[in-house]
């Protein structure tokens, strides 16, 4: 089964693709996928005995550029689509065990470029309607493959959690005729409680109202909607503050924290709320979502996040911030 289902009751679209249950799961170190392919060796994903940064087609693909009909008819009440969109790999390093810590902000500020061409590149596609770029790390994040790399994919439409948060920003707007990021920064930058690292062009700050405790979100301090807006110098910034901040996460407990990281843009397709225009409310950013509260217990959707989506947490953000702040200080 590969297709999209419409669920009518909750007005979502979910994407299938059983297929991927037979994707490689913690290979050992000897059989990674996306290690280099050596002489005399079995061959890789990645044609090559050294590389940098590698982005390619996942081989197991939720939404595909020519995805096949689905296997199911659509009626007027459960609309059925064919999974169109992208979905690629990025390896982060040649290194399979390396981390963006340890890999460094030059290797960082290279990914941030390549996210951006891919964010141009992808967007331009026919079906493609927003892209993000993400990494998930960690076993309790349902990492499959140890070497640090990431994931970009294109949706076919804007997926509902960001089509809420672009909505709630035109509610503000309508509201107080202002970028509510703008505002946030200055709240952050005025308050300071929450403030993690000040950059020139960044901000990087633990929301006033978090779901995980130990969620970051990097922002520009002006208006840029999108990766394709930041200029070589704010770039490079940007890759410094995200290394500050997996370093900081690395130091929190002691351990790599696991966390979903992901970044979001600009939709490159769709119709914007209100006959608005996508630029207006888009803001690019940076979000960390790591699921640990504390060294050994983590933050499980139960019943009132999962079932309500009504999110309980129980760590103050204003001591969260804190936290983070030390970790490099004591370094
Ligand atoms: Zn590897």
């Amino acid at each position: 089964v590969s297709e999209r289902r419409y669920d009518p009751t909750t007005d979502e679209w979910v994407a299938f693709a059983t297929h991927r249950q037979t994707r490689t799961f913690l290979p050992s170190r000897a059989e990674c996928p996306l290690c280099p392919t050596l002489p005399g060796r079995p061959p890789t994903e990645v044609d090559r005995t050294a590389y940098d940064v590698v982005v390619f087609d996942n081989r197991f693909p939720s939404l595909s550029p020519d995805p096949p009909q689905p296997d199911v008819a659509a009626t007027e009440l459960y609309p059925v689509e064919p999974a169109y969109g992208r979905c690629e790999v990025i390896v982060f390093s040649d290194q399979h065990d390396a981390t963006l810590a340890s890999l460094g902000r030059e290797r960082i500020r290279l990914l941030v470029e390549v996210w951006a061409d891919r964010y141009a590149i992808l967007g331009r596609e026919p079906h493609v309607q927003y892209v993000m770029p993400f990494e998930n790390r960690g076993e309790v994040i349902g990492v499959t493959l140890h070497h640090p790399h990431g994931q970009i994919y294109g949706y076919s439409d804007v997926p509902p959690k960001v089509l809420q948060h672009l909505q709630a920003v035109a509610r503000y707007r309508e509201r107080t005729g202002r970028l509510v990021w703008t505002d946030v920064v200055d709240d952050v930058l005025a308050d300071r409680r929450r403030l993690v690292f000040e950059g020139r062009h960044h901000v990087a700050f633990v929301p006033f109202a978090t779901r995980f405790p130990y969620e970051l979100q990097i922002v520009p301090r002006r208006h840029v909607p999108s990766l394709r807006e930041l200029d070589a110098d704010a770039r490079d910034e940007l890759a410094e503050l995200v290394h500050l901040a997996v370093r900081s996460y690395d130091g929190l407990f002691g351990f790599p924290l696991p966390y979903v990281m992901a970044i979001y843009s600009r939709p490159t397709g769709g119709t914007a709320p209100g006959g608005g225009s996508w630029d207006d409310l888009s803001q690019l950013r940076v979000n960390f979502f790591p699921p640990h509260r504390e060294a050994t217990k983590l933050k499980y959707l139960a019943g009132s996040e999962l079932a309500a989506g009504a999110f309980i947490t129980d760590v103050a953000p204003e001591d969260a911030a804190e936290r983070l702040r030390k970790v490099l200080e004591e370094q």
